[in-house]
């Protein structure tokens, strides 16, 4: 019997100035994402993040009016730590974020404000690989951002956007899934995998009530277990995945 061929991945596209990546929670971009990001802004992109919540149910012991802003401090520090300042919080509610015009209208602004060329997101499928049940918040956000790259481009969908100054975009030319079963192409992981690491260990109060394992071990190690079976099909460099779609 011979062994089935591994597709390889294809290397992102680099011809882009701009990203903007929009998911539900504080940390969602740092359980693999926020390595890429590193060697993206490393080569001078600008890469803004828009978070549809604080991720203010994320911590059992915690109620929301004080986990919020903590969740969003953690937030704005892992993020500087990949080189990215502009971090925002459209505030829809942690948990039972509704996919809906509401979503997608405030989405298509975000786009509309930033003007990106690449959109990034977080599996919006209903299951991990078909192993775990992905929450009901990535499927909205994801969802909702994959449609809201079309509707940021179209002037009477939302036309209340243009009457507020924010003129339609057309320039999303791609929006990169990650976390995806079924990816299509990935980014090289080798100078941004530090950071990416040290990012997620700024999410310190949410990883300690997640994991009784130390948080770096813990960081470390599912971020790197991650990059290097990814890395299997990217030439055996560690790498963080996307499925992308093309606009
Ligand atoms: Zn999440």
């Amino acid at each position: 019997m011979t062994e089935p061929t591994i597709t390889q991945l294809k290397p992102m596209p680099d011809d882009w100035r701009r990203a903007l990546a929009v998911v539900a929670h504080p940390d969602d971009l740092e359980y693999g994402c926020s390595a890429a990001i590193a060697a993206w802004t490393d080569a001078g992109r600008e890469v803004t993040y828009v978070l549809a919540t604080r991720g203010e149910a994320g911590i059992d012991t915690l109620e929301p009016a004080k986990c919020g802003p903590l969740r969003e401090r953690e937030q704005r520090a892992g993020a500087a730590v990949v080189g990215v300042s502009a971090v925002e919080f459209l505030d829809h509610q942690d948990g039972v974020i509704e996919y809906g015009t509401a979503l997608r209208r405030d989405i298509a602004a975000a786009i509309r404000r930033h003007r990106p060329e690449l959109v990034i997101t977080l599996n919006h499928r209903d299951t991990w690989g078909g192993v775990a049940w992905n929450t009901p918040d990535h499927v909205a956000v994801g969802r909702a951002t994959l449609d809201a790259a079309g509707d940021a481009g179209n002037r009477w969908i939302f036309p209340e956007l243009a009457a507020q100054g924010l003129e339609p975009w057309n320039g999303v030319r791609w929006v990169a899934v990650a976390g995806s079963s079924t990816p299509t192409h990935a980014v090289d992981a080798t100078t941004g995998l530090e950071r990416g690491v040290r990012s997620l260990l700024e999410h310190r109060t949410y990883i300690k009530a997640l994991t009784d394992e130390d948080p770096e071990t813990y960081a470390r190690g599912f971020l790197t277990a991650n990059a290097e079976a990814t890395g299997e099909r990217f030439g055996g460099k560690p790498a963080v995945a996307f499925e992308l779609f093309s606009r």
